[in-house]
């Protein structure tokens, strides 16, 4: 089965552009523009063109220069991996961004959990470590490995930040974790039908307003999803 890396890029219609270029926030402080767009299960843009997922930063780079990608990666220059600023962007071969990283320390290739995470989703990983979520389950939802997320949360990669709200979370914690707090009253909250069509930051709010309890929006997702709190009806 073909993978969408490599699947030939078309040419874009205006139309398919422009809902391209409306996906990509405006520049920041580095000129960067990242993509504010949907993502796929590995935790890469990604945009739908006639019907086919391509990633946001080959089509980047197809639009920039004209040329398909073909089986090349994408290399950042500054080393953000959703911006989708063609500038920032060239095409290299797995060697090439080996003796890149090589020869950038501070560079981390895209297979590099720095790399492929930003620090506020470092954040919201330990925020769900806290939150007693299995580690298996929070790197499945971000698209990187168990070890690696094993490392964030022991702090070997991205800084620790220091913030007063993780410091009062209170354990809610997922089936099986022995400092599971477990309230299932809180899990039926979230999942009662009227609770449907609210944001996750929304039930969020709700939670903290009926139980004081902070639950983070990627725990609301996974009690929505039954991949925690399974036994709970
Ligand atoms: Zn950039």
């Amino acid at each position: 089965m073909p993978t969408s890396n490599h699947r030939p890029i078309p040419e874009l219609t205006e139309k398919q552009k422009d809902r391209f270029f409306k996906r990509i926030g405006p520049p920041d402080e580095n000129g960067c523009r990242p993509w504010l767009g949907a993502l796929d299960k590995d935790g890469y843009g990604v945009l739908g063109i006639n019907y086919k997922n391509f990633r946001a930063i080959r089509v980047a780079y197809f639009l920039a220069t004209g040329e398909d990608p073909g089986d090349a990666l994408i290399l950042h220059s500054c080393d953000n991996p959703t911006c989708c600023e063609g500038k920032h962007l060239s095409a290299g071969t797995q060697k090439q961004n080996q003796e890149f990283r090589l020869n950038n320390p501070d560079f981390s290739g895209e297979n590099h959990p720095r790399a492929r995470l930003t620090q506020a989703e470092a954040d919201e990983i330990r925020a769900m470590d806290t939150e007693g979520i299995r580690l298996g389950i929070i790197a499945e939802k971000f698209g990187v490995t168990t070890a690696a997320i094993s490392m964030i949360v022991r702090g070997e990669h991205f800084k620790l930040t220091a913030d007063p709200k993780r410091a009062d979370v209170k354990r809610m914690a997922g089936e099986r974790h022995p400092g599971s707090k477990a309230n299932d009253a809180i899990v039926r909250f979230v999942r009662f039908p009227n609770a449907a069509g609210l944001k996750h930051h929304q039930i969020a709010a709700r939670v903290k307003e009926q139980f004081g309890v902070s639950v983070s929006t990627s725990t609301i997702c996974l009690i929505l999803k039954r991949r925690i709190w399974k036994h709970v009806v």
